[in-house]
């Protein structure tokens, strides 16, 4: 696969599967835009570590639930490499709780990042894709927005609604050489899932035909692919990597 002279925008790509991402767009040639909401040090590490596998990274630092902000990352984007060929829909967040403990705020959040701001990043980096009549865009979903999870619904609403989106713009853009799809993740071992306490994680891990968890590479593996020549022809599609959890 070469992505050689692709920019690549990888949202939440300080840490998890986002750098993993990154990582691998960049190890095929890709030029990666680091977004990220807070911590400087990690998406330094990031960009740091695309370089060293030989390619560029800028920084873009912007809170993707924030159309504004992410409106001026995606210019900054433009004004650097003066193109913009894939987006990977990755930031997001969990508040986890039952239902009746779900306060308004935990609802928003997750949905303002893990929804509007796939709304918010897809609306400002379609425009060069249309204007060059070539664009991948891949966001990731969840395996809790296929089959539910309970003290999720804030998380499995989120992430059901990216699939409902993926599948509709796919629909819009198809006709311009872009392609839309989702990768729906199982268990995977990044920062998220180390805050699942011991009992919960054992559970998911019965669950889990391979029983292991997944690594983040796993995931950036099928997100490169989507992204690929390879791929030209998918769009509207999930592709689960989840170890074989809910199938
Ligand atoms: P993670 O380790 O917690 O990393 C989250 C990333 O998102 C960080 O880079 C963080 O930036 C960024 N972020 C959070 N809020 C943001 C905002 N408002 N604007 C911009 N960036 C923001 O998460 P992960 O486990 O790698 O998960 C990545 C994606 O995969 C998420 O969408 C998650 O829902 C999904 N997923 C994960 C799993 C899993 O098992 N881990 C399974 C299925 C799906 P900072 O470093 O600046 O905070």
């Amino acid at each position: 696969m070469d992505l050689s002279g692709r920019v690549a925008l990888v949202t939440g790509s300080s840490r998890g599967i986002g750098r993993a991402v990154a990582l691998e767009l960049a190890a095929h040639g890709a030029l990666v835009a680091v977004n990220y909401a807070g911590n400087d040090a990690a998406a330094e590490e990031t960009a740091a570590a695309v370089r060293a596998a030989g390619s560029q990274a800028l920084l873009v630092k912007a809170d993707v639930a924030n159309q504004e902000q992410v409106d001026n990352m995606v210019k900054s984007v433009l004004s650097a490499y003066g193109r913009l060929d894939i987006l990977v829909n990755n930031a997001g967040v969990t508040r986890d709780n039952l239902l009746p403990r779900i306060r308004e705020e935990d609802w928003d959040t997750v949905l303002n990042v893990n929804l509007k701001g796939a709304y918010n990043c897809t609306k400002a980096s379609v425009r060069p894709m249309l204007k060059a009549r070539w664009g991948r865009i891949i966001s990731i979903s969840s395996v809790v927005g296929l089959a539910g999870n309970p003290g999720q619904a804030n998380y499995a609403a989120s992430k059901a609604g990216l699939l409902g989106f993926t599948k509709s713009v796919a629909r819009e853009v198809g006709s311009r050489g872009i392609t839309v799809n989702a990768v729906a993740p199982g268990y995977i071992e990044t920062e998220m899932t180390a805050l699942l306490p011991e009992d919960n994680k054992n559970a998911l891990l019965g669950q889990v035909a391979l029983g292991r968890l997944g690594k983040p590479e796993e995931v950036a593996a099928a997100v490169a692919f989507l992204a690929g020549g390879a791929a030209g022809y998918i769009t509207g599609q999930v592709i689960v990597v989840d170890g074989g959890m809910i199938s």
